[in-house]
C-alpha cells in the first residue's frame, strides 16, 4: 500500500522547451498522518482523566460533612490531577521528541554518567518500593548524542522496571560495548510482558493490562519516548520478556571510539 504525493509545476521555457518541476512531498504528508492521529489518540486518552476530576469534583461538592468522605473523594481528585500532569508533561516531551534532530546539537557522552544520572533519578522510588537497583559493567564508553534525553530514555526503563516489579527485588543495569555499539541493558524480574503483545509496548498510549497500569499510575507513553530518543541516535531498543519471571530492555547506541578533535585541535 504505498502512495506517493507528488506537486508537479510545468512552465514553458520560450517556444521549444517545457520545465517540469517534481517536489515529492510523500514524506511531509506522512508526517501530516502522523500528527493528526497523535492528536486524535491524546483528545481520547485525556477525555478520561479529565471526566473523572470533573466528577470527583462534583461528587466532592455534594459530599456529606463525613470528613473521611470528603478526603477519599479528595485524594482520588489528587491522583487524577497527577495522572493529568505527568501524560501533559509526557505529550510535550514526545512532540518535542518529534520535532528536533538530535544531531544538530549532539556532543559527545560518557554513558557511566547517563547511567548514574538515571540511577539516581530512581533511587528514592526504588528505596521506598523495596526494590534494589544495581548498576555494573564496562567503564568509559563514549556516544554521540543529547545527553539529556538519553538520561530520559534509561530512566523510563528503570522507572518500568521498578513500576512493574514485585517487591522485594532486584533491577539489574549493565553496560557493554562491541567494537562499534553500545549497549545499556535494563532487567527486572517483575511480571513480565505476554509474548503477543510484545510488539505493541512501544507504542503511544499503549498499556499491556490497562486497568492494571491505570491503577499504577501509567500513561502508556513512557516507551515510545524511549523509542524516539534512541532512533534519534541512530540506534535500536529490543525487549525480552517472559511473563511471571521477567523482562530485559536493551538498548544499542553506535559507539564513539576516537574523541571527537576540539575546535582548537582542528585548527593547528
Ligand atoms: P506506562 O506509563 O503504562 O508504564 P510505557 O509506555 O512505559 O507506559 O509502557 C507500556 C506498557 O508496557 C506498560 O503499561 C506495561 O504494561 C508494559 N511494560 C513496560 N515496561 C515493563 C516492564 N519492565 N515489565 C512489565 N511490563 C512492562
Amino acid at each position: 500500500d504505498v502512495s506517493l504525493h507528488l506537486v508537479v509545476r510545468v512552465a514553458r521555457l520560450g517556444s521549444r522547451f517545457i520545465l517540469l518541476i517534481a517536489d515529492d512531498r510523500t514524506e511531509s504528508y506522512r508526517l501530516d498522518a502522523v500528527r493528526r492521529d497523535f492528536v486524535a489518540n491524546i483528545s481520547h486518552e485525556l477525555k478520561t482523566p479529565i471526566g473523572a476530576v470533573g466528577l470527583l469534583a462534583e461528587a466532592l461538592e455534594q459530599a456529606s460533612d463525613d470528613p473521611d468522605q470528603v478526603r477519599a473523594f479528595a485524594q482520588r481528585l489528587t491522583t487524577e490531577a497527577n495522572r493529568l500532569a505527568s501524560m501533559t508533561q509526557e505529550i510535550i516531551e514526545l512532540s518535542r521528541l518529534q520535532a528536533i534532530d538530535v544531531l544538530d546539537t549532539a556532543e559527545e557522552v560518557k554513558v557511566d554518567d547517563v547511567v548514574q544520572a538515571a540511577i539516581d533519578k530512581n533511587r528514592v522510588a526504588a528505596d521506598s518500593l523495596g526494590i534494589t537497583l544495581v548498576g555494573g559493567g564496562e567503564k568509559r564508553l563514549r556516544v554521540w548524542g543529547d545527553e539529556a534525553m538519553l538520561v530520559t530514555a534509561v530512566h523510563n526503563l528503570i522507572a518500568n522496571a521498578i513500576q512493574y516489579s514485585v517487591p522485594p527485588s532486584r533491577v539489574g543495569i549493565g553496560v557493554s560495548g562491541t567494537e562499534d555499539t553500545i549497549e545499556i541493558a535494563v532487567t527486572d524480574q517483575g511480571i513480565g510482558i505476554p509474548d503477543d503483545e510484545l510488539d505493541r509496548v512501544f507504542e503511544r498510549f499503549f498499556r499491556v493490562d490497562q486497568a492494571r497500569s491505570r491503577s499504577t499510575g501509567g500513561t502508556g507513553l513512557g516507551l515510545s519516548i524511549v523509542k524516539h530518543v534512541v532512533q534519534n541516535h541512530g540506534g535500536e531498543i529490543r525487549v525480552w520478556s517472559q511473563p511471571g519471571r521477567g523482562s530485559t530492555f536493551t538498548i544499542r547506541l553506535p559507539r564513539v571510539l576516537e574523541a571527537a578533535p576540539t575546535r582548537s585541535k582542528a585548527r593547528t
